[in-house]
């Protein structure tokens, strides 16, 4: 055993309800935890007075750990940056070059290495600020080749992996969307289903309708793929009905929602994955999550890390967002992060800390996890363990 005692925990998120104070978060005051590298699982939680020896010691000196953040929605297999089309939307220009296809453009014209180089860095960057899990989308290729090729890469640093072929429509096929269709139903999906856990629609005007969005969804499902959905995002469109009536895990963005979206997400179990980076970057407005909780709804808070809309991989900038602009409590916030994304991606293995279950836990420097959301924009991410292995 190669174990980590984290000493002297001023407060400890566990995220399991029998634990603590009896919330939600399962607050222990006053805790340790002990980390396995080799299991790579919490072996044992508690009073700090009552800790066994370890391997080695590290003193939170009074500090908050917390679950390790699990971001279920990011796209980050992709070359270039839309930094022009950043700065014009901000300064209130016009923008006419290609939005999403120059990315498709810089991203079929990379090589392997150049985009395992920036998948790895972003990869990294979250980590940095306490993601242990991150899920990768596929969706700037737009190829048969470019989409298996993307999710070869993302699964070198992932197991959650994202096909999402019906991104937008690729620009070879303007003219002909059921034609792309075929494809992305077809040979598409035939060599990306090896390498992909998930299948992915950007059901949206300008994207994908219902009925295309059914037919990817239920091409993927009969692959063996589970189904997850970009919907409403900016429009009521019928992307939360699908999910719902699918059983997708999550249904993502969920930011214009009408009551009854609102009702099916309450009564099932999919998961309301809330994006606000997507929101901030755009100027537009953020998603209700005080009505999506008070009707009953699980709610997942994740960054939607991609180049044109929402090129943030920090989790907790999106929890401050969160708070500060969509009705969420500091608790809400962190569980939606940690746990709420575990439900998202269908991992019982994640999201809390308790014997058996993933070490992987972030030490803030900080009193609280409500910090998080107090001290917006700060660098409060300390040490980060993944799978008992210190990280950061
Ligand atoms: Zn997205």
């Amino acid at each position: 055993m190669t174990t980590t005692l984290l000493a002297d925990i001023g407060s400890l998120v566990t995220n399991d309800p029998e634990l603590g104070d009896g919330s939600p978060l399962g607050l222990l005051r006053d805790a340790a935890l002990v980390l396995d590298a080799d299991t790579g699982t919490v072996v044992w939680l508690g009073p700090a007075d009552a800790a066994p020896a370890a391997d080695s010691v590290v003193d939170a000196a009074g500090r908050a750990v917390v679950p390790g953040f699990v971001d279920s929605h990011a796209h980050l297999v992709f070359a270039g940056d839309r930094t022009a089309e950043f700065n014009a939307r901000m300064s209130g220009k016009p923008y006419t070059a290609g939005g999403i296809r120059t990315t498709v453009a810089a991203t079929r014209a990379a090589t392997d290495e150049e985009l395992d180089a920036n998948l790895r860095r972003l990869v990294r960057e979250a980590l940095r600020q306490g993601t242990t899990t991150v899920e990768c989308k596929s969706g700037y290729g737009l190829t048969v080749e470019d989409e298996a090729r993307a999710l070869r890469l993302a699964s070198r640093h992932t197991p959650e992996t994202t096909y999402l072929g019906a991104h937008v429509v690729a620009p070879e096929y303007a003219d002909d969307p059921a034609a792309y269709v075929d494809l992305v139903t077809g040979p598409m999906l035939d060599a990306c289903a090896p390498h992909a856990r998930w299948v992915d629609v950007f059901c949206e005007r300008g994207a994908f309708d219902g009925d295309q969005a059914r037919a990817i969804l239920k091409a993927g499902a009969e692959r063996g793929l589970i189904p997850r959905v970009h919907a409403n995002q900016l429009t009521e469109g019928p992307g939360v009905q699908l999910a719902v009536e699918l059983g997708a895990a999550s249904a993502d963005h969920c930011t214009h929602l009408s009551d009854a979206d609102v009702d099916a997400l309450a009564h099932s179990a999919t998961v309301a994955t809330l994006l606000p980076g997507a929101e901030f970057s755009t100027r537009a407005v953020y998603p209700d999550a005080r009505r999506l909780l008070d009707a009953g709804a699980t709610v997942a808070l994740s960054t939607d890390c991609n180049p044109g809309s929402s090129f943030t991989s920090s989790v907790p900038f999106c929890i401050a967002v969160a708070v500060r602009d969509m009705g969420m409590t500091p608790d809400e916030a962190l569980w939606s992060a940690t746990a709420g994304g575990a439900r998202a991606l269908r991992r019982e293995d994640l999201g809390r800390l308790t014997p058996g279950l993933r070490a992987d836990a972030v030490l803030l420097d900080a009193p609280s996890h409500v910090h998080l959301a107090y001290r917006p924009g700060v660098p409060l991410v300390s040490a980060v363990w993944r799978g008992g292995v210190r990280e950061v």
